[in-house]
Order: structure tokens, then sequence, then C-alpha cells
């Protein structure tokens, strides 16, 4: 855990959130301001601040019943969009998509 990082915070749940799945690898819980009907933040429970430390990812669609389709999206590095240097794969789906995302 890192003292300071806010989803070590909420996967230790000194912050709430809504956890949809979690073990003793990865923890996934709503963002707080969804970009779609459903967006889950998939993350390790092992602090890493970013893809370049992480060689796993995760995700829930099939339990999601998103059969419609889904998006993924992995905002890496302050150039790409990250804020929160825990790394963390985005869920999206329950509505269509364009290509290419903004
Ligand atoms: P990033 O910008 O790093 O790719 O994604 C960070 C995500 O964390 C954003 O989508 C943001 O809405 C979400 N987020 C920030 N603070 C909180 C919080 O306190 N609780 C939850 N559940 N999500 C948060
Ligand atoms: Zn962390």
């Amino acid at each position: 855990m890192s003292a300071d990082c806010l989803f070590c915070k909420i996967a230790a749940k000194k912050i709430p959130s809504k956890i949809v799945y979690e073990d003793d690898d990865v923890f996934a819980f709503e963002d707080i301001g969804p970009q779609a009907p459903t967006h889950i933040l998939i993350c390790p429970r092992k602090h890493v601040a970013s893809l370049d430390e992480a060689g796993t990812e995760d995700q829930l669609a099939r339990k999601l019943n998103l059969l419609e389709g889904y998006r993924t999206v992995l905002n890496n590095g302050s150039g790409a969009g990250q804020s929160v240097f825990h790394l963390h794969l985005h869920l999206l789906g329950g509505r269509a998509f364009r290509w290419p995302p903004g």
C-alpha cells in the first residue's frame, strides 16, 4: 500500500466506494464520475503506479452481461490523461461507442 494513494485507500476500505468484485489480487469498483452506464475501474491490489510497472490486467464484461460489446481504456501517463497514479483499467459498457475515442 502507498500511504497517499487514493485507490489504495479505496482497496483498504478507508474511503467508501461501490466495489463490484474483489479477490486477493484485484479489486473493481464503480467510477465516481461515470462516462457510460457502466464504468468500472479494475485495479491490482498491489500498488502499481502505471502500466510501466505492471504486466497483468483483468476484465468483468461477461459478469456484467455486456453482450453488445464494451470498451476498455487504460490512460497511461499524464499526456494520455492519467490523473490517479495507481494502474487502473476503465471498463465501459451499456451504450454504443464511436471510434476513434476522443
Ligand atoms: P484516470 O484519469 O487516472 O484515467 O482515471 C481516474 C478515475 O478515478 C476517474 O474516472 C475518476 O472519476 C475516478 N475517481 C477519482 N476519485 C474517485 C473516488 O474518490 N472514488 C471513485 N469511485 N472514483 C474516483
Ligand atoms: Zn495505490
